[in-house]
């Protein structure tokens, strides 16, 4: 009787991992900081530090992309899905 409870618990904790695991596109998938912050070399988020979207629909800071872009050398791939990175037009 107390297995099966455990066994629904852990079902359950997994249901809600993976959940928690989807919300993370909230963050920018190269410095793991909101995108309703700023990326970590700005001080205030905004207009300073907007997001920027790939052609994949993948979202990261205006700075954190072109450090990783100018670090990819000669073809930059997103850091997220490691499609061909273009900038979204
Ligand atoms: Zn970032
Ligand atoms: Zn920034
Ligand atoms: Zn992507």
């Amino acid at each position: 009787m107390k297995v099966k409870i455990l066994r629904i618990l852990l079902d359950r904790w997994h249901a809600v991992a993976a959940w928690t695991w989807d919300a993370q596109d909230e963050t920018c998938g190269i410095c793991r900081m909101a995108f309703d912050g700023c990326c970590p070399d700005c001080k205030f988020p905004g207009d300073d530090c907007p997001l920027i979207w790939g052609a994949c629909n993948h979202a990261f800071h205006l700075h954190c992309i072109l450090k990783w872009v100018n670090s990819q050398t000669p073809q930059p791939h997103c850091p997220m899905c490691r499609r061909e990175w273009q900038f979204k037009a």
